[in-house]
This record gives C-alpha cells, structure tokens and sequence, in this order.
C-alpha cells in the first residue's frame, strides 16, 4: 500500500468533480475544514458538461445562486413558467401555471456545458479547496481514525487519508463497489436522444412532457430561442434514429410529439443516453456517504436526477457545518442516511413512475391514464404536490434551497 504523506491528509476526500461533486465541494467551504476534490478526466472539464438542458427546480436555482455558482454563468437560464403535460393518444392532460402558485417561475432551463464553466470559476475562487485531477480513485483501506484513500494519476498511485470519504463518481461508482454496497439497476430499454431545436413560433417559458407509445418526450424552453429537447425511442430503434438526416428526424419528431409547439424547422446534432435507473442499497459506511447518481440514478425524463443530487449535497454539507470537528464520525452519517431517505425514495418513485406506466402501450391502461391526468388537472391538491416536486420541494429540504 502507497504511504500518506504528511501532505496528503484531508478532513473530506470528494471523488469525482461532476454536477454533485463540484457543488458539494463549493458548498462545505464555509465549513473551513480542508477538502479534496478528485476528478478523473483531464481537460477544461469533465464531459458530463455535456450539450445536455437541465432543468433546475426553484429550489435549485435558490441554492445555486447563494453558493455564488448562479452568477457566474455566462448565458443566463430560461425561466420555466408554465408546465404542460399531455399522452398521445389520450384525453388527460395538465396544465401547471407558476403564477397559480405565486412564483414566477417553476425553476431554469441551464445547458449543461455553460453550468460546469460556472462551477468551475467558482471553485477556482476557493482558496482551501485541493485538487487532485486528472487522477483517478482506485481503492479504499481503512485506518483508526481515516481512511486510506488509493488514487492514481501519471506519476503512479497514492494513498491520501481521508475522516470522510464521499463518492460523487456517478452511476458507475468506484467509490460505491469498494465500499461494498450493493446497488439494484433497471434498464427501462431505451435510449434518450438529446438534440437543440428550433419551431417557427419561439419558446414561450412553456415546458412540455409527452408520453407516447415509443417513449416520453420532454420539450424545454431555452435561453438562446431554441428548445431543448429530449426524446425516448426504444433501445433497438435508436440507431437508426441517430442515423436520420435532419429533415427525416425533424418529420418524426414533430409527428411524435404533435404541434402544439409550433412547426418544427431546424435541429441540432443529436447525442444518446442510456435510460437506467440505480439504487444504492445503502448510502453510507463507515467514514463514507454516496452523493448524485452514486447513490441514485434516475430515468432523465423526470429532470430531477442532478436536483436531487444537490439535495444529498446540502444535506450533508449542513450537517458537517453543525460538526466540523469530526465530519466522518457514525451520528453524523447515520443523520445523513435518515435525512435523505424520504426524498429519495419518492423522488426515486415518481421519475420511475413517469417512465414505466406512461409508456406502456396496454389498451387497458389508456383509460386509467387518461382519468389519472384528468384527475390531476381538476384537482388542486394533487396538483400543488405535483409543481412542489417540479419546484424541488419534495420532504425535509435543505436550507440553502429555500433562500432566495
Ligand atoms: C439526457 C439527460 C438529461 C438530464 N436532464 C436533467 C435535468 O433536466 N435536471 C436534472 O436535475 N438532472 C438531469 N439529468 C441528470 C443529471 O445529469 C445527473 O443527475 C447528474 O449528472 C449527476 O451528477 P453526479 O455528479 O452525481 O454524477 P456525474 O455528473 O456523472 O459526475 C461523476 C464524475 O465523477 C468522475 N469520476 C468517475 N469515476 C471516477 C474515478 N474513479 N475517479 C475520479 N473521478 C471519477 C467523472 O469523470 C464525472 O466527472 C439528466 C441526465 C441526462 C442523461
């Protein structure tokens, strides 16, 4: 095993500097203790700042503008005021309006790539915060009072010791499989096609979900007077999607997702995502939490996975704040575990609900759907719990979301 160097001992060792990773880290600066980032790929930033939209929920948004990451973004996000939800084929639809909710936005459109460049400039500012990248974690040992963790860049493998290990690595989790925690996966056998579009008529701060008997499809308003759009095709049907000139794509979106955007008359390069879901069996250990998608990965067309990730964040980023002095001691993670239970689990819930039934072609259950949307759209309360989860208000929340 590679010794620890006086150098080479933090309070927290973050693995991976991704959406959650990098949030956690600006989030426990203004605990004072000293930090580790580690992130594996080399380059301006790592590729899940993709060309992907995320929509961030109001609670998000709240979040992200007091870490101070909100005001480094370049292109400003596109306000999601209105959220319009409708099945081919069906009667039921939902209309969410903010202003029915006093808000003037349920949350913000923000392309991924313009959030990891705000990210970055923030934890450029943080003055405590060391950074080990590129360099890869590759193993776990455990000490008395640290752990040892193994990371490996060019100049070969290290051991930095850590009170508290946190795996931000993703939906592949090293940090997860040497902890040993076990993890259920569902493969919902699609593939999510993600492209920038443009309609005759401009965005409108209307977002839209689709369900239809191929997959769902969501339609977010972007800041540039484009959409974001992001469809489901079953799994062995997306190569030849992918293959579609523009036109051709163009022609089967429009005929999927119908015309109440307007005509469809210009898109963008299309990229391709795996439609999982993943759930850790526990999301800690000893001196170790899972944050993000290492804990959690859900089905992209709820739009929630990176709004609960920051939630894991905030959640613990508070509770190291209330007790710095051992930020991997067993009261603090088993808090962690409670607290994050309830969200996670209907969150979990919701997105996968949104992909399985609203996708499933049995004529039987056209009726249910329709009546359930119908429902949904008549009746007040179950509507407000629908723009609170849309909001991010779903269970105990962190303070930090509700700043603003
Ligand atoms: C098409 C699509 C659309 C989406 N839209 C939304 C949305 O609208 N709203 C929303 O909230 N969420 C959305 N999501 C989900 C969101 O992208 C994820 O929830 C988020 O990326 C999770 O962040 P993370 O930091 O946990 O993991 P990741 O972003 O995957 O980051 C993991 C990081 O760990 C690094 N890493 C991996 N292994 C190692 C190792 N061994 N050592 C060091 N580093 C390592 C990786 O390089 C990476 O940088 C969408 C996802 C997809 C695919």
């Amino acid at each position: 095993m590679a010794p620890v160097s006086p150098h080479a001992r933090h309070d927290i060792v973050i693995v991976g500097g991704g959406l959650v990773g990098a949030s956690l880290a600006i989030a426990l600066e203004r605990t004072g203790l000293d930090v580790a980032l580690v992130e594996a790929t080399a380059g301006d930033l790592p590729p899940v700042f993709d060309e992907r939209n995320l929509s961030f929920a109001d609670a998000t948004v709240n979040a992200l503008a007091a870490l101070g990451v909100l005001p480094k973004l370049v292109a400003p996000g596109a306000p999601i005021r209105r959220i319009h939800v409708s099945r081919r084929g069906d009667f039921g639809r939902v209309w969410l309006d903010a202003a029915d909710y006093g808000r003037e936005a349920f949350g913000q459109v923000v392309v991924a790539r313009d959030f990891g460049h705000a990210l970055e400039a923030r934890l450029r500012e943080l003055p405590r915060l060391a950074r080990y990248r590129p360099a890869r974690f590759v193993g776990v040992d455990h000490g008395d009072d640290a752990l040892r963790v193994r990371v490996a860049d060019e100049a070969g493998e290290r051991a930095v010791a850590a009170r508290l290990l946190v795996g931000a690595d993703g939906t592949r989790s090293h940090v997860r499989t040497a902890l040993g925690i076990d993890a259920d996966e569902h493969d919902y056998a699609q593939s999510l096609l993600v492209a920038r579009l443009a309609a005759a008529r401009d965005p409108d701060g209307t977002a839209y979900e689709r369900f239809g008997e191929h997959g769902p499809i969501a339609l977010l308003p972007r800041a540039d007077r484009h959409f974001g759009a992001v469809m489901g095709v079953a799994a062995e049907e997306a190569d030849a999607f992918v293959a579609l000139d523009d036109d051709a794509f163009l022609e089967q979106f429009q005929q999927r997702f119908g015309w109440r955007a307007g005509r469809f008359i210009r898109v963008g390069p299309r990229s391709r995502y795996p439609a999982i879901s993943l759930r850790a069996r526990s999301v800690s250990t000893t001196r170790a939490v899972l944050v993000g998608n290492a804990a959690q990965t859900l089905h992209p067309i709820g739009a929630q996975g990176f709004n609960l990730g920051l939630r894991d964040a905030l959640t613990l980023a508070e509770l190291v704040a209330r007790q710095p002095e051992d930020p991997g001691a067993g009261d603090l993670l088993a808090a962690y575990t409670k607290l994050r239970g309830e969200d996670r689990e209907r969150t979990l819930a919701f997105s996968d609900g949104l992909a399985r039934i609203t996708s499933n072609p049995a004529g039987l259950l056209r009726p249910l759907r329709s009546a359930a949307l119908l429902a949904l759209d008549a009746a007040p309360s179950l509507q407000s719990a629908l723009a609170g989860g849309a909001m991010g208000y779903r269970g105990e929340v962190p303070a930090l979301c509700r700043a603003g």
